[in-house]
């Protein structure tokens, strides 16, 4: 159906048949919430036998495929997606030929570094200072108006770390530009934030207007890659609050549908720096699986099919901790005995493995929620089990 013929807050009632662009873990976990409320699924992906395939019906071709995408649409009365890079032609398709209630224009946003920013300053929000790039004698100008250190960026495709380079003295602003440069890629530099820690908050507003934040995780990376999210968050109560209100504003403020995931610094004095934005749901919020009265995914189906969105409340302390592809066998053999460690630490132990076949190093197989009565507790047992090394990696 034609978008612009859609009831703005239209109501798709449970047994409705929502497509998901994308069979990861992600849509497989937004399937099992969505399906627990009646709702039916059909996933695209080119992967045979994909997480979200598993628990969906599964129609197999690659995401840029015009004839797959308009099968989906044929199937389904509302289309989500569960990765950010959907392609243009397809989201165009889908939106004529289906309703995809999150719109493409937020896509169009946060698939580009500098229109993020943008638009995150235009909500009232503050990001990191920071200079677009276009040429080596900007990029000399812009260390020394910015000062070291600082991060070079490109604007896309960028993720995990990856197309990034920190500058610690003037002297490597040239190589940097030119390194990232090279492949032609726009760049922004960035301010480099001395960082207390990290926290994200994890939005959701729906089709109607309605917009509620869950409680904000502190996310520890390893090489790069999520290890932990802790919450409640280590920063005072009146940073969480504050973390909470900008998140929601800078969702209200995009006209976001669905998930929006708000990723920040907190730097000593407390003061937030939003630095990157993902319309979908979000490894840092995984925690709410079993720690909130309802899961991220099942509120992003609340929001796009125009249902009440649940209760964001936080049931108890909870630590989240992803099972890489090096972790996966000590995992599911300490999972397959009683563990009288987590029994002593008077922690509970939940674990989610998303279905994929071939563990590889870095890659995410699946992730614990450690209900606890103190992080601290939760964070023992991550280091006591010796699964992830010196409890970092
Ligand atoms: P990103 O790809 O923007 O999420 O960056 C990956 C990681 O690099 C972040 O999670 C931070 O740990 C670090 N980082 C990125 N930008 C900055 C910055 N401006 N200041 C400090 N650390 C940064």
């Amino acid at each position: 159906m034609n978008e612009a013929c859609e009831p703005a807050g239209r109501v798709r009632p449970p047994g409705t048949r929502i497509g998901i662009l994308g069979g990861g873990q992600l849509g497989r976990m937004l399937v099992l919430a969505g399906t627990s409320l009646g709702y039916r699924f059909v996933t695209l992906d080119p992967a045979p036998d994909s997480p979200c395939g598993q628990v969906s019906e599964q129609i197999r071709a690659a995401y840029d495929d015009e004839h797959a995408a308009r099968e989906l649409a044929g199937r389904c009365d509302v289309i989500t997606y569960e990765f950010e890079n959907v392609d243009a032609g397809v989201a165009a398709l889908l939106e004529r030929e289906s309703s995809v209630p999150q719109g493409s224009s937020l896509l169009y946003t946060t698939q580009h570094r500098l229109r993020e920013k943008r638009a995150i300053e235009a909500a009232g929000v503050p990001v990191a200072p920071y200079r677009e790039i276009n040429s080596v004698t900007e990029m000399v100008q812009a260390v020394a108006e910015l000062g070291v250190p600082c991060v070079l960026k490109t604007t896309v495709g960028g993720y995990d770390g990856k197309g990034q380079a920190v500058i610690r003295q003037p002297e490597e602003a040239v190589a940097a530009y030119e390194r990232l440069a090279g492949s032609g890629a726009e760049l922004v530099l960035e301010q480099f934030i001395r960082f207390r820690c990290e926290i994200s908050v994890i939005v959701a507003r729906s089709t109607n207007g309605e917009a509620k934040a869950f409680p904000p995780a502190e996310n520890i990376h390893v090489n790069n890659i999520l290890h932990t999210s802790i919450v409640p968050a280590r920063v005072p109560e009146s940073v969480q609050e504050e973390a909470r209100r900008l998140a929601l504003a800078v969702a209200e403020s995009l006209g976001a549908v669905g998930l929006l995931a708000v990723e920040m610094f907190v730097d000593e004095n407390g003061q937030l720096y939003v630095n990157e934005l993902a319309p979908r749901p979000h490894n840092s919020g995984h925690y709410t699986m079993e720690g909130c009265a309802t899961s991220q995914f099942e509120q992003h189906i609340r929001a796009i099919c125009g249902l009440p969105l649940g209760s964001t409340k936080l049931l108890t302390p909870v630590v989240m901790v992803n099972v890489l592809g090096e972790h996966l066998e000590d995992v599911v053999q300490r999972f397959a005995q009683p563990d009288a460690e987590a029994e002593r630490l008077d922690v509970v132990p939940k674990l989610h493995l998303y279905g994929k076949s071939e563990a590889k190093p870095g890659r995410k197989m699946g992730h614990i929620n450690l209900l606890c009565q103190d992080a601290e507790q939760a964070l023992e047992w991550i280091e006591q089990t010796n699964i992830w090394g010196d409890g970092k990696s």
